[in-house]
């Protein structure tokens, strides 16, 4: 047997980010960048205005005030998006609105709350230093800055810097295009009917979302039957397109594992034992010219789910060129359970709050594989360690979350008692609550 942290670091060197493609900016967002990408111009593009108000010479109005305001003739309207290169005239003013240029010779804008906002011979009641209310050019990027650098994931914020500054192409790590294959004589897709001894495949829609979750798509999500040849030629055909192959069930030691049988026999793949429950029977390996990291799965629902938070998540993020760590909350355990010895078990839990608001745990449901009911109430998972045999109240554990942590935080300040001094004021924010007990 070998350890999950040992089993995760076989995977992830082998697995090597996926090719690069050219795409528009809008079809960019989620993928990480292999270039730095250089600024071909200055940002903002031209000195603007930051205020509604009124651009003119600092000189001219040094002399304003409350008590002496300056009367200055409005040459004209300056707005934003006007493209006539204006110059100011001394001794007047331009009416201009924020985003707008601020025409040449102007140095300074009064803002139109410090005047009578008059269109054509305003009171300026305020002497502003030059260079107020002005964003000058360049002042965010000059050109020949980098904008975003190699390996940043293109989100909302580097979408905007990038379309700023008129980017409309980007070079990325191409998407991820996951292929899903559920094995088993057993299995029907959901909404055929049923056989007495058959199963509706869930693993398939299962992983179909978990890569959504993880940011991937799923090119396809199919069902086999334990036939050697049917597993061989479909995996054929998909390491042809995909650019990763998960496969669920048929790997442990029963006489119809057939994955096992059948992937065996191609050198790359290694099927070892992982010291973990659950998901004990792995499979890992690179296959097929493009080098497509294929995954094989154990059956069990709960197995397959953990095996793709533990192996397969931080895989794909590395195909896609990123680092994943799945994050961590440190919880006080409220009911005991047994773990293993020897194994590193990652248990459903239940969060919750204790008393002094720290985060705490209890079991969901059973310990058993298949208990899918149990895992829908689950909340994340308790991460302990190999050498504990008893997980005791009181304790501490590591749990990653199952759900956005932020919609088991809601829960949690919804059902939050109120504050203990009975002050309805006091301020009772997430970061603060829990903190004690936050690490990730
Ligand atoms: P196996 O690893 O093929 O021995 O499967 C282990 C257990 O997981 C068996 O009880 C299977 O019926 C169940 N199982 C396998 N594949 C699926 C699936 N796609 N959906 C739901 N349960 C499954
Ligand atoms: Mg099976």
């Amino acid at each position: 047997m070998i350890t999950v942290a040992e089993h995760l670091d076989s995977i992830l060197r082998k697995v090597r980010p996926g090719q690069e493609v050219e795409l528009d900016l809008q079809r960019a967002y989620g993928l990480v960048l292999t270039h730095d990408v250089v600024s071909e111009v200055d940002l903002p593009r031209f000195a603007n205005s930051a205020m509604d108000g009124y651009a003119v010479r600092a000189q001219d109005v040094a002399e304003a005030g409350n008590e002496h305001p300056v009367l200055m003739p409005v040459l004209g309207d300056i707005r934003a998006g006007d493209t006539e290169q204006r110059v100011l005239v001394p001794g007047h003013a331009g009416r201009i609105m924020t985003c707008a240029p601020v025409p040449e010779g102007a140095d300074t804008i009064v803002k139109v709350e410090d005047t009578d906002a008059h269109p054509r011979e305003p009171k300026i009641r305020a002497a502003p230093e030059p260079g107020r209310h002005i964003r000058p050019a360049g002042e965010d990027l000059r050109v020949g800055d980098v904008v975003v650098a190699a390996g940043t994931t293109v989100g909302p914020a580097q979408v905007a810097a990038l379309a700023s500054a008129g980017i409309a192409r980007v070079v990325v790590v191409g998407p991820v295009r996951v292929v899903v294959l559920s094995t088993g004589d057993e299995l029907v897709p959901l909404g055929a009917p049923l056989a007495s001894g058959q199963i509706v495949d869930s693993n398939g829609p299962m992983l179909a979302a978990a890569v959504r979750a993880a940011g991937f798509h799923t090119v396809h999500v199919g069902r086999l039957p334990d036939d050697p040849d049917r597993i061989r030629s479909e995996i054929d055909r998909h390491l042809r397109h995909a650019d990763a192959i998960i496969t669920t069930g048929g790997v442990s030691k029963g006489a119809y594992d057939e994955v096992k049988a059948v992937l065996s026999k191609q050198g790359a793949m290694s099927f070892p034992e992982v010291a973990m429950q659950p998901g004990k029977p792995q499979g890992f390996g690179v296959l097929g010219r493009r080098k497509v990291p294929v995954f094989t799965l154990p059956g069990n629902p709960v197995s397959a789910l953990v095996s793709f938070e533990v192996f397969v998540r931080p895989a794909l993020a590395r195909r896609a060129g990123r680092r994943y760590t799945a994050p961590t909350h440190e919880a006080v355990v409220v009911q005991a359970w047994s773990s293993p010895e020897g194994k590193q078990q990652f248990a459903r839990v239940v969060v919750e709050s204790d008393t002094t608001g720290a985060y705490a745990v209890r079991p969901a449901g059973g310990g058993g594989s298949h208990l899918v009911g149990g895992l829908a109430g689950a909340d994340a998972l308790a991460v302990v360690p190999a050498r504990t045999g008893e997980v005791a109240v009181g304790s501490m554990v590591q749990v990653q979350a199952l759900r956005p942590w932020g919609e088991i935080e809601a829960r949690l300040e919804a059902h939050a008692p109120p504050p203990a001094d009975g002050s309805q004021d006091a301020p009772v924010g997430a970061g603060t609550r829990r903190g004690r007990h936050r690490s990730g």
